[in-house]
């Protein structure tokens, strides 16, 4: 079974294990027909963020053309064993896009795609912490988890809703949900869930189906069943990514999710190319043969 992951770490991050090189040897051992790296854009940019270990989230602004050159030339060694794509995974902070597009807008055409992510949010007094960080875990007692859940929807439609946060798939969806840390209310979670997945229904996005919460205390892919059933109902595109963190992460637990999707009725998966979005057939996973 052929398959595409489009999420993926490497040490460049700080947080992650093995070089970029490491996963796509992993990939091509694994049978992988496409690598995306997603590796997590830059935090020295922004201001206001000195609470944040930023250092240990991100490569800095000065080591992107290491990144993008090292991935460029890699797509050319193995171009006969592996279909490698360059992204981004990219942070939105309320407030500082256009601090980001300073950055970014030169190196874009050189992008197959960018994931947009929320993880950061911010505490009673305003000051920002790192929700999908262990350390910070304190925020879901003093803030409350419904909270939590409220503002990191509201952020993501705020995201989305940022024409100027440029973006081709929203990350890890319902990720609050990664310490098992449940809502008192799943009516005005819902609500919000409903809001978020019109937004992005109508700047005619694609959701990434992450398999990461399988290795969390949650257990579950990122976004949940019952999430998937609306985005199926709203013909909202989605593909696979592992946020692999390590190289025997890769495509993990992707034909659970494969199976998930055919019952849901999913016949088809995004992919892009150099910022362009075409369709592959969910069948031709199974049959080990996704050649367009
Ligand atoms: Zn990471
Ligand atoms: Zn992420």
């Amino acid at each position: 079974m052929k398959l595409q992951d489009w999420h993926t770490h490497n040490k460049m991050c700080h947080h992650a294990i093995g070089s970029l090189e490491d996963y796509i040897i992993k990939a091509i051992e694994l049978n992988i027909d496409t690598i995306g790296t997603s590796d997590h854009f830059p935090y020295d940019y922004l201001i206001g963020i000195e609470g944040l270990p930023v250092h240990e989230y991100a490569m800095l602004l000065e080591e992107i053309e290491i990144y993008l050159s090292n991935v460029e030339s890699l797509r050319e060694k193995y171009k006969n064993g592996i279909n490698i794509k360059l992204g981004f995974e990219i942070d939105y902070i309320e407030g500082q896009v256009d601090r980001l597009n300073v950055h970014l807008n030169d190196i874009k055409p050189r992008l197959d795609y960018i994931l947009g992510s929320v993880h950061v949010l911010y505490t009673k007094e305003g000051i920002p912490w790192g929700m999908d960080d262990s350390r910070f875990s304190e925020q879901y007692n003093s803030l409350g988890t419904d909270k939590v859940y409220t503002q990191y929807y509201q952020l993501m439609q705020k995201m989305i809703k940022s024409i100027d946060f440029d973006l081709d798939i929203v990350s890890h969806f319902d990720i609050p949900k990664k310490f098992n840390k449940v809502p008192t209310s799943i009516n005005l979670i819902m609500n919000e869930v409903d809001k978020t997945l019109e937004l992005i229904k109508k700047r005619d996005l694609t959701i990434e189906i992450n398999t990461a919460g399988f290795r969390k205390e949650i257990k579950e892919q990122y976004p949940s069943f019952e999430i998937l059933k609306k985005m199926y109902e709203l013909d909202i595109p989605v593909l696979l990514g592992s946020d692999a963190h390590a190289p025997n992460e890769l495509a993990f637990e992707f034909k659970k999710i494969i199976n998930q999707l055919r019952n849901i009725g999913y016949a088809q998966l995004a992919s892009f190319d150099k910022r362009k979005r075409y369709f592959i057939e969910v069948n031709n996973f199974i049959n080990g043969n996704i050649d367009q």
